[in-house]
């Protein structure tokens, strides 16, 4: 797959010059072409040459796209060549925000108990031209005059754990060659694994680019967050907080605690206060969001009332709060929710 490659490998790998290879990567990044045929200003024996490579730039087959009632989410099922699918999310919102939510990998082995990514375990890394073909789908969904503004690695899988696929495709999305896209409006969302939360400060430390980092927090103590995330009885909180803060001391970059609210599990105002106590001293932003139900998870959306009570005690508390609010629910589109009923409809809407 000719996404698998960056500039320097796909001109030794075609024994082609630097300069032709421009010609391809402007078809794919800013014309949104991905059919070598159409890539005009290439010789026609060029063109076989790349098509009998490659086929196509994309290697994956788009099973579903589904799209909300009100326009603003859609929802990508695509499947690679090995039959294994996931899911990607274009979400638009009033600020002229185009967010693609994308994957890192088929399946998820965390088995955080409320998501339902990991309901069917881990299957396999993406790669690196996987992930990049993910953005590049949701990108061309985009209209005349919309331009995508940021990414949430926040779709299916653990980041950290594919960190070297993900990092090669962020790379050439947000360079000035790629789809240009901010350093600073990225951001990987991780359960909280220590040694890849240092491993990414090292890469921003010896000149690597500083994406913004979020912390599936979701608990304010060790016994409630290993019952929720599995993952923290490996690491616990103690030790993911440390990796976060030296992520901030090494990259200057603020990290954000994810903190999603379950009904009846971390929502009560003493948790809010010990969440408070937890984070007091440090340079960070909780980000509230209230939980998505999956179905047969057995778990439930806080109230109103007691979404905003808590927010409030956490503000009392001088912390930075942010709720997220909830997109793409109807079209199961929501944190979590991806891959699961994934049927083939509403295929070319
Ligand atoms: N593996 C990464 C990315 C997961 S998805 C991580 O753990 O951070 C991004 C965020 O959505 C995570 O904070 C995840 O815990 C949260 N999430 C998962 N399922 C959810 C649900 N049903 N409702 C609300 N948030 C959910």
């Amino acid at each position: 797959m000719i996404l698998e490659y960056d500039k320097l490998e796909l001109a030794s790998v075609l024994g082609t010059p630097l300069f032709r290879v421009n010609q391809i990567r402007r078809w794919i990044f800013s014309r949104k072409v991905f059919d070598f045929n159409l890539m005009t200003d290439l010789s026609r024996e060029f063109r076989l040459k790349l098509i009998e490579r490659f086929g196509s730039v994309f290697c994956g087959t788009e099973l579903n796209h589904e799209i909300s009632d009100d326009d603003l989410t859609e929802k990508l099922l695509i499947e690679w060549p090995d039959g294994e699918s996931v899911e990607s999310v274009l979400l638009r919102d009033m600020r002229d925000h185009r967010t693609a939510c994308i994957s890192t990998q088929v399946g998820c082995g965390m088995r955080c108990a409320f998501c339902a990514s990991g309901m069917n375990g881990f299957v396999r890394n993406l790669t690196r031209g996987e992930i990049l073909e993910q953005v590049l789908r949701l990108n061309a969904l985009l209209s005349r005059g919309e331009r995508l503004t940021h990414i949430v690695v926040m779709g299916i899988g653990e980041p950290l754990l594919n960190l070297e696929a993900l990092l090669a495709a962020l790379n050439e999305i947000t360079s000035a060659e790629g789809l240009d896209l901010s350093v600073r409006r990225v951001t990987i969302s991780t359960v909280g694994i220590p040694a890849g939360i240092i491993k990414l400060a090292e890469f921003v430390k010896s000149g690597g680019k500083g994406y913004k980092l979020a912390v599936s927090l979701h608990a304010p103590n060790d016994l409630i967050r290993s019952v929720i995330i599995p993952q923290n009885r490996v690491h616990n909180i103690r030790e993911v907080l440390e990796a976060a803060d030296k992520y901030f001391e090494q990259t200057g970059r603020r990290v954000t605690f994810e903190y999603t609210l379950i009904d009846g599990v971390n929502d009560r105002v003493e948790h809010a206060d010990e969440l408070v106590r937890l984070l007091t001293g440090k340079t960070a932003i909780v980000n509230v969001i209230p939980l998505n139900p999956v179905e047969n998870l057995g778990f439930a959306t806080p109230s109103k009332q007691v979404t905003e009570k808590f927010v409030n005690r956490l503000k009392l508390g001088r912390l930075k709060v942010k709720i997220r609010m909830r997109k793409g629910e109807k079209i199961n589109a929501a944190c979590g929710q991806l891959r699961q009923n994934s049927k083939r409809i509403n295929k070319n809407l």
